[in-house]
């Protein structure tokens, strides 16, 4: 999950990185009221979700509170690599002297947490890489000894600083790697770290969260779940609720699988044989006979399904409890469309009796089933 930069400066203050004045509007007049609130000249910064925003002009400066609700109105009707703009940071403006490049990555070769840092900073830390390798200062962070002030200050001395700048530097260097490690995130970002006549300050923020950990930041799983609304069809909502990996599609085959892979292979082998699938739907591994019945039921139930198709490879996810799921869910709904079969792997053989007996078809192969199942749509 990527929080938006004012998202991130909220976690960045908790944790005592220093930042400028700044308040989030959602309206023009909003903008006004932020800059006359900070009394100065401000910058007015578009709120998405992806770097380059200067360079886009969904940055702007403003004197006076008019101009910065004109700068917000402006930004408010512009797409910024093709994403909306709903909010704008109003920032006090900094006096720049320098700028500087700070990050917390996850280093999977290293499996550990590496400071990035550069003197160089404002630039993203890609053209750093290749304009300017050498001044980039990579610090793995031992996880369990954690970072230590000595470890900050040696990023802070390779940097060039010494005294109370290397100190001041240090000290934000240690916040941001907890915020990292606390937040469980997979890349937090300071750029530019600029450095001004009141010492360091943050300038922009960035905090990706790992998905797993959501559970772990509730608020933050909350916020992360609103962002689908509007963008979920209802079909695609009510399948949430249900805990199904569900995505809606165009065509009139309906597709059940077990792992993503699999079931984007039966996609792609549908669509082989020139069929079109109406949905993407991953059962996900261990499924019980009822889960799968609801899975069953929830697609025959949409209207523009000709047939379906449900692909499983039986592993924690047994081929018998799969054929009682599918008849249990034609139990309920009558014989009413054309159901295709392909299982393999645990229980195969009972999986396949039940089947049988119940009047329903298997196929060995996927490549099989799928042209069974594109010709069932298309008689149908
Ligand atoms: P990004 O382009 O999306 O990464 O947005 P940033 O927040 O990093 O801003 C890009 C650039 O705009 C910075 O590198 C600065 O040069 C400039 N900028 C951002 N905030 C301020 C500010 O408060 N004062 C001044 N003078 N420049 C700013
Ligand atoms: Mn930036």
């Amino acid at each position: 999950m990527k929080l938006l930069e004012y998202e991130a400066k909220e976690v960045f203050r908790r944790y005592g990185i220093p930042l400028g004045l700044s308040a989030v509007a959602a309206r023009p007049e909003e903008a006004r009221d932020a800059s006359m609130m900070i009394g100065r000249p401000v910058v007015v910064k578009a709120q998405v979700g992806v770097g380059g925003r200067g360079k886009a002009g969904g940055i702007k400066p403003a004197d006076t509170p008019s101009e910065a609700e004109e700068a917000a109105r402006q930004i408010f009707t512009m797409r910024i690599k093709d994403l909306p703009v709903r909010k704008v940071l109003v920032e006090e403006r900094l006096i720049i002297q320098h700028e500087i490049y700070l990050g917390v990555i996850v280093d999977r070769a290293a499996k550990c947490y590496t400071v990035l840092a550069s003197s160089e900073g404002g630039m993203n830390i890609e053209d750093i890489a290749s304009k300017s390798p050498e001044k980039i200062v990579r610090y793995p962070v031992d996880p369990l000894k954690g970072m230590r002030s000595y470890h900050a200050n040696t990023v802070a001395k390779r940097l060039g600083y010494t005294g109370k700048k290397l100190q001041q530097l240090s000290d934000i260097v240690q916040r941001l790697y907890r915020v990292t490690y606390e937040m469980d995130a997979e890349l937090t970002e300071i750029n530019p770290l600029v450095q001004s006549a009141d010492g360091f300050i943050a300038a922009d923020a960035r905090l990706n969260v790992d998905n797993n950990a959501l559970y772990r930041h509730k608020e933050l799983e909350a916020k992360y779940l609103e962002s689908f609304e509007g963008e979920l069809t209802p079909r695609e909502m009510e399948a949430r609720t249900m805990d199904l990996t569900y995505v809606e599609l165009n065509g009139d085959i309906g597709i059940i699988g077990n792992g993503a892979g699999l079931t984007m292979a039966t996609l792609d082998t549908v669509m082989l044989y020139g069929g079109h699938a109406r949905n993407f739907l991953d059962l996900g591994g261990g499924a019980t006979p009822d889960r799968i019945g609801k899975a069953v039921e929830f697609v025959l139930k949409d209207g523009r399904v000709k047939a379906l198709f449900v692909n499983v490879l039986g592993g924690i996810t047994r081929c018998d409890d799969t054929a009682k799921g599918i008849i249990e869910a034609r139990k309920k709904l009558g014989d009413n469309k054309p159901i295709v079969v392909r299982m393999m792997g645990t229980n195969e053989e009972g999986g396949k009796r039940l089947l049988h007996s119940a009047g329903i078809e298997t196929n060995d192969t996927m490549e099989e089933a799928a042209q069974k199942a594109v010709n069932l749509a298309k008689e149908a």
